[in-house]
């Protein structure tokens, strides 16, 4: 049964993608889906894998992450994104587990990954979480602050490599809000590409309801979690 709802929903998901990608001219094969696996099963989750069509984990929690990880079959492989709020208590264990922090979202919190991360002697690819809902209630820099946060990381945590932008829409249904808020995201990253004079490829947005305005923004990682695989168990 869940393999082929988990199947079937991937094959919409990457027409609807296709579709999207289309609609602005850009080509689909530029946009990763993050599968966003919080409260889902492993069976799921191996099986979302296994269509070869997912280009990432994204979990939300250190310790479901740890105990979902002891358990994956050592042959499927596949990178692992940490994009929930990561806890400064938690990085010891973080660095250890993921390959992707998409969370960063203080000068606190990148220095004790970067102090971490020299220990192990490994570098981590991040991206800068940039709260562009205007909600209170969301973890995330605001847009005015994201530069200073990645001049510091590209200036003093050599063990970090900053690769792009990661942010969350507001909830609403108003598609202008939400594509506004997008458009917010791809101006930042633009803006601190001229300004700081680095790359930044990747930009991580959209989410079940509003992935294809993501898209239409320049969106490069979607992360996506019901519309794979369904409600979330708990
Ligand atoms: C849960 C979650 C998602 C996926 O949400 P869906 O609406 O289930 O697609 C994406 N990003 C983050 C940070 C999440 O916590």
């Amino acid at each position: 049964m869940v393999s082929l709802d988990v199947y079937n929903n991937i094959e919409l998901v990457k027409y609807k993608i296709a579709e999207a990608a289309a609609s602005v001219g850009r080509d689909p094969d530029q946009i990763k889906i993050i599968a966003a696996t919080k409260g889902q099963p492993l069976e799921a989750m191996i099986q979302a894998v296994g269509t070869g069509y997912i280009d990432g984990i994204g979990e939300n929690r250190v310790q479901e992450a740890r105990e979902k990880k002891e358990k994956w079959p050592k042959n499927l492989s596949i990178t692992w994104h940490m994009i929930g709020h990561l806890q400064r208590n938690k990085v010891k264990f973080a660095v250890q587990l993921f390959d992707v922090i998409q969370s960063i979202d203080s000068v606190r919190l990148a220095d004790i990954l970067e102090h971490r991360l020299e220990l192990l002697g490994k570098t981590m690819p991040v991206l800068i979480e940039v709260n562009i809902s205007g909600e209170a209630s969301k973890y995330g820099v605001e847009p005015d602050h994201a530069r200073a946060l990645a001049e510091h990381i590209l200036g003093l945590c050599p063990h970090l490599k900053l690769i792009g932008l990661m942010g969350i829409g507001p909830l609403t249904d108003e598609k202008k809000r939400i594509r506004s808020s997008f458009a917010l995201l791809r101006r930042l990253k633009e803006e601190l590409e001229e300004d700081l004079g680095v790359e930044l490829p990747e930009l991580s947005m959209g989410m079940s309801d509003d992935f294809e305005l993501a898209i239409a923004e320049g969106s490069t990682m979607v992360r996506l979690g019901r519309v794979i695989f369904g409600p979330r168990r708990n």
